[in-house]
Formats: structure tokens, sequence, C-alpha cells
């Protein structure tokens, strides 16, 4: 991967940049996507949020060598708080767990006022995404899976609005499998969930096998909840 050719992972989360938002990249990395973004022409400013030394420097590094200095800001700081007001229009946070991105949106909300687009690419964990979204005014208008070298990706993208959208079938499902992604149900969709419930079951077994309490009963029925939820969209999509 490099600026000109981006992941499909990344490609995907491009493909959601509205042409002429201001971006900014948070969890950047080597900055890869806004190197990418800014090169192409989608937009015409981006910052490249990192924290850590490493990436941040990598980042630093990208850009100097793409001569893109004027146009990527690179900052070294915590999520969001490298944002001032109106400075960007398009928050991008990717590659990263859903429980991180949400803390990130979630430390950061008073900087998200003026933002027309999220776009998230949790690696896993979209649920505490999505629930986040779901809690704070956040509409999900679209939402993409992907299988990239073994793995699968989710890409969700939101914009203020009605945040119930989406969800009018049932809540609980759609947060952990994503209301889009469940109605259709593409191959990476099937591979993901399969393979989680085919892992739910082992646990369920192994829980069985060892003693009962009421934590261990919790669990069981956490479990066996996701693979009904499972199991009842395979089913509805077979009857659809
Ligand atoms: N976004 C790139 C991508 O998708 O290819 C890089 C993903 S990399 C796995 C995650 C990056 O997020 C790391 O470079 C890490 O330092 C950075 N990161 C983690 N927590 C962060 C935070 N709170 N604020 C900014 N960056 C963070």
């Amino acid at each position: 991967m490099n600026t000109e050719i981006l992941s499909l992972r990344l490609q995907t989360v491009v493909k959601y940049i509205p042409q002429g938002l201001k971006i900014a990249d948070i969890g950047s990395d080597h900055a890869y996507l806004p190197c990418h973004v800014v090169s192409k022409g989608i937009s015409p400013f981006a910052i490249a949020g990192e924290v850590v030394e490493g990436p941040y420097q990598s980042a630093m590094k990208q850009v100097k060598l793409e001569g893109l200095e004027s146009k990527i800001l690179v900052r070294k700081g915590d999520g969001l708080a490298v944002i001032n007001p109106n400075e960007v229009d398009c928050i991008t946070i990717c590659g990263m767990g859903g429980t991180l991105i949400s803390t990130i949106l979630e430390r950061g909300k008073e900087k998200l006022g003026t933002i027309k687009r999220l776009i998230l690419q949790p690696n896993v964990g979209s649920k505490a995404v999505r629930k986040w979204l779901l809690e704070n005014g956040w509409m999900l208008i679209e939402e993409e899976i992907i299988a990239e070298d073994g793995k699968v990706y989710e890409v969700l993208v939101a914009e203020q609005g009605s945040p119930l959208t989406g969800y009018e079938q049932d809540i609980e499902s759609g947060l952990l499998l994503g209301p889009y992604l469940k109605k259709k149900q593409n191959a990476a969709f099937k591979q993901k969930w399969q393979a989680e419930k085919e892992n739910w079951l082992r646990i369920l077994q192994q829980l069985e096998q060892g003693g009962m309490n009421p934590e261990i009963e919790q669990k069981r029925q956490e479990l066996l909840q996701k693979v009904k939820i499972v199991e009842e969209a395979f089913k509805g999509n077979e009857e659809s």
C-alpha cells in the first residue's frame, strides 16, 4: 500500500468522502489516506492526527515526501484534540477497534457540531460505534463490509440527522450486524457472521463443560442471544 494505491479497506473509506470536503484523519499513521485524497484533488485540505510519536513521524515524513505540506497539516494529539473549530467538514477514523473509535468521538464531542460527515472503519466491535452514533444524534447513511487478505472490515458512514433511520426493524440486531449490511448480506457479511457464530457455539460448549455460576449463566445467555440474532438474520435473508 502507498499513497497512490490504497488498500481496498482504505479505498472503501475514500469512496465516501464527498468531493471538496476538508478532512481530518484521526490515527492516520503513515498518512496514506490524507495524502491520497489531497493529491487526487478529492479534498483541498487535510489534517493527519496521531497520538503516538512513531506514526506521527511517519506521517510527517510521508507528507514531506509527497510535497503536500501546504495542504496537509500533521498534528500530534489525542483523538479530536488536533482539530480546531470549523477547520474540517469530514472526519475519518480507520483501522482501530470500535470501542476506541467511540471513545475518541465521545471525548471530542464538542468538536463535532459543524462536521458534515463521519466515516468510521472499525476493525472489530462495530456495535460500539453504531451505539455511539445512535445515542448522539448521528444517522447511519451507508455501510459496507469487505474482505481483504483474509480479514473482514466494516465501513460506517454517518451524518447528523435522525439516528433511528435504518433501524426500523430491530435495534438490537441492527446494532450488532448493521442495519444496511443485514439487508444486503453480501459474501463478506456471511463469512464474518458464520465464523462468529461458530466461535460463539464453541465457547458455549466449553462453558457447558465448566461449572455453573451466575456470571457464567449471564455470559451463556448473551452468547445464545447473539447466535439467535445471526441465525434469524440468515433465515430472513433466505426467505426474502
Ligand atoms: N488509520 C490508518 C489505517 O487505517 O491504515 C492507521 C491505523 S493504525 C492500526 C491505528 C493508529 O491510530 C495508530 O497509528 C495509533 O497510534 C493511532 N491512535 C490510536 N489511538 C489514537 C488516539 N486516541 N488519537 C489519535 N491516534 C490514535
